[in-house]
């Protein structure tokens, strides 16, 4: 017999397993609303013109093919960071955030999880909204922390359960970890405002909670980088010590790059080089160096005025087209003759659309009208375009009437 012989077959990827389904379907009105990457208004990939002349920059510069520090390059690290906390957070400027090149949001979300596997000093739980993305669990899981969770969504209202959240919070045991979507929360597309935000900073520092927050999608909620950090600068205003991962996936369109950032905000210069040691001595058995090629891209477009000038707008252009096909849905679905309260399709913000509708209803678009989503009733909102969504209307009209 082989050594292999117990190991059982595992279940498919739950997103990638949609797309499968959806290239095997020949029906030419077939949409795909699984897969979360920004398409076109024709359903295309999108490479940005920043990054494409980045990237012709970069072939210019002749670099060599080196590795780099296990850290990362300084430069990138330094550049993202400031993305996020601002060119004038007093953070970076007396030096005490701790940051690495990750290898994308996932990768840098793993590296975080790791260090806190080692050293967070209260408990190695890390509480998460309900519901968040499909990868949290595994990757905390796999790091060795315990997964517990707080509300978040609340099904009745398509909107945010914030007296929900707040009472969740407050049950948490002091000195946890509690994980937040900076913006554009995945699968929901349901952000705190505001002034729930500030409320929801003060009972974290209150109850001693260490946030961990996921920015995956800077830019890219309401097409400005500055207010979708919002969140992350408040808490930071607010005395916070917090882990911040960062991904350039979806603002610059990267995804297969790998490009991304891990932090940790300390007290002092002097921690963070001494976080900074011990999060490199976590890599190096993992990975041991990041990529090189993205991580040059993005330093290349934050580091110069022209392309960054550009990527502001392409980010922009992305997602306005995003909230233009939302109002074209809700409008659509409307002169369908829908009796339903669809507002939330504008309320929410981001790539996705956490529509209401279930199991059963996301069963009969796949079959009767051979559109592919998750079976939670998340619709990809990058999928949806000037061409196909009267036709997505016209579908979840009949599904749900
Ligand atoms: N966090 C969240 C909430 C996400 O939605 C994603 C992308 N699906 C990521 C992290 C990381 O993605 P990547 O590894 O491609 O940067």
């Amino acid at each position: 017999s082989s050594f292999w012989s117990h190991v059982e077959m595992g279940p498919p990827d739950a997103i990638l397993g949609i797309t499968e389904a959806y290239k095997r379907d020949t029906d030419p009105k077939k949409v795909n609303l699984g897969v979360g990457a920004y398409r076109d208004d024709n359903g295309k990939p999108y490479v940005l013109s920043c990054v494409r002349k980045a990237d012709q920059r970069l072939i210019e510069k002749q670099f060599d093919k080196e590795y780099l520090p296990i850290s990362g390059t300084a430069e990138f690290c330094e550049r993202s960071i400031k993305l996020a906390l601002g060119d004038n957070s007093q953070v970076v400027a007396s030096g005490s955030n701790a940051t690495v090149q990750g290898i994308s949001g996932t990768g840098s979300l793993r590296i975080g999880a790791a260090f806190l596997n080692s050293f967070f000093p209260g408990n190695k739980v890390v509480y998460l909204p309900i519901p968040s993305w499909g990868n949290h669990t595994p990757i905390f899981k796999h790091a060795g922390l315990d997964v517990k969770s707080y509300k978040f969504y609340d099904p009745k209202t398509c909107g945010f359960d914030f007296a929900g959240a707040m009472d969740d919070i407050a049950k948490i045991p002091e000195r946890s970890i509690i994980l937040l979507h900076a913006c554009a929360h995945n699968p929901t597309g349901v952000d705190p405002n505001p002034q729930q935000w500030a409320e929801m900073s003060a009972l974290i520092k209150k109850k001693n909670l260490f946030p961990y927050m996921d920015m995956a999608y800077q830019g890219f909620a309401s097409g400005d980088i500055d207010k979708d950090a919002a969140a992350v600068r408040m808490f930071i205003n607010d005395g916070h010590e917090i882990a911040l991962a960062q991904s350039f996936a979806k603002n610059m369109g990267l995804y297969g790059e790998r490009a991304g950032a891990f932090t940790i905000v300390t007290k002092s210069k002097d921690e963070a080089a001494k976080v900074l040691s011990q999060i490199k001595i976590l890599i190096r058995p993992m990975y041991s160096n990041p990529p090189l090629h993205g991580a040059r891209i993005v330093n290349e477009i934050l580091g110069d005025k022209e392309l960054r000038a550009e990527w502001l707008k392409e980010v922009k252009g992305m997602a306005d087209r995003i909230i233009s096909v939302r109002t074209k849905l809700r409008d659509n679905l409307k002169k369908e003759g829908s009796s339903r309260n669809w507002q939330h399709i504008t309320d929410q913000i981001g790539m996705f659309c956490f529509t209401g509708m279930n199991p059963q209803h996301v069963e009969r678009l796949t079959k009767e009208f051979h559109i592919y989503l998750t079976k939670d009733g998340r619709i990809s909102m990058a999928g949806v375009t000037s061409k196909n969504v009267e036709y997505l209307a016209h579908a979840m009209h009949q599904v749900t009437k």
